[in-house]
């Protein structure tokens, strides 16, 4: 049964990734489609029906015995609907079921994006043997899954860890969301570029002002930039030391654009997190970069579909 296929689809506001994946998180074949998120519902369903089509027209279609989609958010696992935000043709859509017609009845599981990079960070990746871990994508936005007693957590509508819209300034700037003080509004790659572009930093004659370009004039030692990098380390710190004393994690791994900054963001991070996370039961708590690379939502999505399947963590979540 371990090496039984399951297919896996990752589907985002820009592509829909889809994959055939074995027991051991291998991926064996792949289709990919732009996501027309501008378009209504049914064209974006025809393109996650090209990706499947186009994997089921593979020789190993055959083994295939589930599917696991990873999904930008919020989803809602228990009705099996999705209403990603920047999908505005899906709202309260029946993924579960039109990808189940799609593949002609295969078990379909679903979960929000963080929770599949969590999955597949603690399969394979930055979490592997942890049995209490937060996992988070600090990109755009900031996502997140939780790890709890060895298994995964996803709760009951599939969102549980979604950190990024947990508060850590209580009269902060409002959130998209609807909240103020966000871990989000603070640490998001965005966030990190218009904070340190408000305080007067300025970018190089490419004009590029992205969160990867102010990591690098922080690198440089550019004052402005290392402040708004050392800020949003202090949202992410104050957000992870809050998870850690309510639920006992043991590590949190970041990844995502802002994630890859290196040292910009995990020196200050650390040292933040010592700050924040001051009784006895969270002082050895550890932060790393996520392993996983651009694959982790189709082997977080495999990983659920496989797990799903039997009923149990079969592949360790
Ligand atoms: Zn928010």
């Amino acid at each position: 049964m371990h090496n039984d296929l399951v297919a896996a689809l990752d589907i985002g506001g820009t592509k829909i990734a889809g994959a055939l994946v074995d027991g051991h998180g291998t991926i064996a074949v792949r289709a990919q489609r732009p996501t027309p998120a501008k378009e209504d519902g049914e064209t974006v369903m025809r393109a996650v029906e090209e990706v499947v089509q186009e994997l089921a027209a593979s020789p190993s279609w055959g083994r295939v015995s589930a599917l696991g989609i990873g999904s930008a958010g919020p989803v809602d696992a228990s009705a099996g609907t999705v209403s990603p935000v920047n999908v505005p043709g899906w709202r309260g859509y029946p993924l579960v079921r039109r990808v189940r017609e799609a593949t002609g009845g295969l078990p379909v599981e679903l979960i929000g994006d963080g929770v599949a990079i969590t999955a597949a960070e603690h399969w394979q990746g930055a979490a592997q043997g942890h049995e209490n871990a937060l996992c988070m994508v600090v990109s755009t936005g900031v996502g997140g899954g939780l790890v709890l007693g060895g298994r995964l957590h996803p709760g009951p509508t599939g969102n549980a860890g979604h950190i990024g819209h947990i508060s850590v300034d209580l009269d902060g700037d409002l959130c998209p969301c609807g909240s103020r003080g966000c871990v989000e509004r603070i640490a998001s790659g965005p966030n990190i570029a218009r904070r340190a572009l408000d305080a007067g930093w300025r970018p190089g004659p490419d004009g590029d002002t992205s969160a990867a370009a102010v990591a690098a004039a922080a690198r440089e030692g550019d004052p402005v930039a290392v402040a708004s990098f050392e800020r949003a380390a202090r949202a992410l710190a104050a957000g992870i030391a809050a998870t850690a004393t309510l639920v006992e994690i043991d590590i949190a791994v970041i990844g995502g654009g802002v994630g890859k900054a290196g040292d910009v963001l995990f020196t200050p991070l650390r040292k933040a997190l010592a700050d924040y996370a001051t009784l006895s039961f969270v002082r050895r708590l550890t932060v790393a970069p996520a392993r996983m690379g651009t694959d982790a939502g189709l082997v977080g999505a495999a990983a659920a579909a496989l797990a799903g399947r039997t009923g149990v963590a079969a592949a360790g979540v």
